[in-house]
């Protein structure tokens, strides 16, 4: 029997094929439509398990659905849409408890009436499942870390179909390899997170003319070098679409007065390039932002990675990258303070000593010729080789080459043991997945 009509059997009225409002919402995500054998939208971690315990029976790979803005279209298999298991509940303290299937603006939104917040993505609609798993970015990154380091506990079915409590005491191995090694574990049902004080924030924007950006990164970097609580984000976008103002636009973030965000960015404020100034008084919900309806249709060609330095040669090899042929945009976003508190090992993404986040891409249309692909990776290579790892959440590249990029070797073959004992038969092994020992 096919895995569809054994789980239309199993779960009654949750498993979902062709032609259902659900099948077709459950295999649509941000980078496309897949065209995965059958949805099922289980309502708790049991029906996720039974679900799980079907597809391991009918040997089916899983694709797990969160919020849906991963990069890699779900071809074939089983799509576990967590769409139902979206709640998000405040707890005594600071813990807070996410359904796997929430989004980013649920949480902010019901953490705000009491002034809190958890390190996260800058998008409302990104999932809590994808963001985390992958390590998470955000606007308190200075403050608390990656989205991972607020995690406190979480709920995993296993590919055995097992319902698992993990913390530090219980599974200690699954709750580490959860922590950035992305969905090759099983299905996390639900997160707890340490909440932080979210409240009395200021941030907004600043935007530049487009010929000062080597002014405008190096003011960026003194700014953010000189007052570790400024989150902030540096974007250089190309004049590609009328709709996206080009040239540096700077996004920030800090708690504190609108006067101490000001004092704090007074290098950027100097700059005769400003043409733009929207500071002030900010919700923490507002700095989110609501995602594009979908992946823009262009091919990107360039990388990401962790700098342990934003040096002089760093800077010039970006400014190289956004003269080369093509349209090119670029985005820094500041790392150190609490990410770089996080010892290497305690969690997959090791690369705690990077100063910046940094993101190249060239925008080409889709059909661009092979040849200009190659010869701008080439131009590219001087700012990626100045790089350490690759932030697989900003990875739409598959393959081996990629995981190797994203984990040092000890941190690799960790996971691969992990797997090997949580996943032998590989059944978790979309998006970035780790193979088993
Ligand atoms: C517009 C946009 C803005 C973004 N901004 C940021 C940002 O500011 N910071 C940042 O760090 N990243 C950001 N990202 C990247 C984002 O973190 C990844 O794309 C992430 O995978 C999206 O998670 P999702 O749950 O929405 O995606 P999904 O497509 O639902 O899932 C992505 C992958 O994770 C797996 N997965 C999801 N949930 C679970 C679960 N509960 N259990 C097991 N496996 C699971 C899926 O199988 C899939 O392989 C952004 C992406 C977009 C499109």
């Amino acid at each position: 029997m096919a895995i569809l009509a054994a789980l239309q059997q199993i779960l009654p009225g949750r498993a979902f094929g062709p032609g259902d409002a659900e099948y077709e919402a459950g295999s649509s995500v941000f980078a496309g439509v897949g065209s995965p054998e059958a949805v099922v939208r289980p309502a708790s971690a049991d029906e996720v398990a039974a679900a799980v315990r079907a597809a391991a029976a009918h040997g089916t790979p899983i694709a797990v659905r969160s919020g849906g803005h991963g990069s890699e279209p779900i071809d074939g298999g089983l799509v576990i849409d967590l769409a139902e298991l979206n709640t998000v509940s405040l707890g005594d303290g600071r813990l807070v408890t996410v359904g796997g299937g929430a989004r980013w603006g649920d949480v902010a939104a019901a953490l705000e009436p009491a002034g809190l917040g958890v390190s996260s993505g800058d998008t409302r609609d990104v999932g809590v499942g994808g963001l985390t798993l992958g390590g998470g970015i955000g606007w308190l990154v200075r403050q608390q870390g990656l989205t991972i380091d607020a995690l406190r506990s979480a709920e995993l079915v296993t590919a055995a179909g097992e319902v698992l409590q993990l913390d530090a005491e219980h599974h200690p191995e699954l709750f580490w390899a959860i922590r950035g090694g992305g969905g090759s574990f099983g299905v996390v049902t639900s997160f707890t997170f340490e909440a932080v004080p979210a409240d009395g924030l200021a941030g907004g924007h600043l935007r530049f003319a487009q010929t000062d950006a080597p002014a405008v990164l190096r003011a960026w970097r003194e700014a953010v070098r000189s007052d570790e609580a400024l989150n902030s984000t540096l974007l250089v976008f190309p004049p590609f679409s009328p709709e996206v103002p080009a040239g540096p636009m700077v996004a920030v973030a800090r708690r504190g007065s609108e006067a101490e965000l000001r004092d704090a960015l007074a290098p950027l404020l100097a700059l005769d390039s400003l043409e733009e100034t929207a500071l002030g008084p900010v919700a923490y919900s507002e700095l989110l932002e609501d995602a594009p309806p979908g992946k823009p249709p262009f091919r990107f060609v360039g990388g990401n990675g962790f700098a342990p330095e934003l040096d002089d040669a760093l800077l010039e090899a970006c400014l190289g990258a956004l003269e080369g042929p093509a349209p090119t945009m670029l985005l820094l976003r500041t790392l150190g303070g609490a990410f770089g508190r996080v010892p290497a090992d305690a969690t997959a993404i090791a690369f705690r000593d990077a100063e910046t986040f940094v993101v190249v891409n060239a925008v080409l249309p889709k059909d661009a010729p092979e040849d200009e692909v190659v010869a701008l990776r080439a131009r590219h290579d001087a700012v990626l080789s100045r790089l350490s790892g690759v932030y697989g959440n900003f990875s739409e590249e598959r393959g081996e080459h990629v995981i190797r990029a994203m984990y040092p070797s000890e941190t690799l073959a960790r996971l691969r043991r992990i797997k090997a004992e949580a996943d032998p038969q590989h059944l978790f092994r979309h998006g970035h997945a780790i193979a088993p020992a």
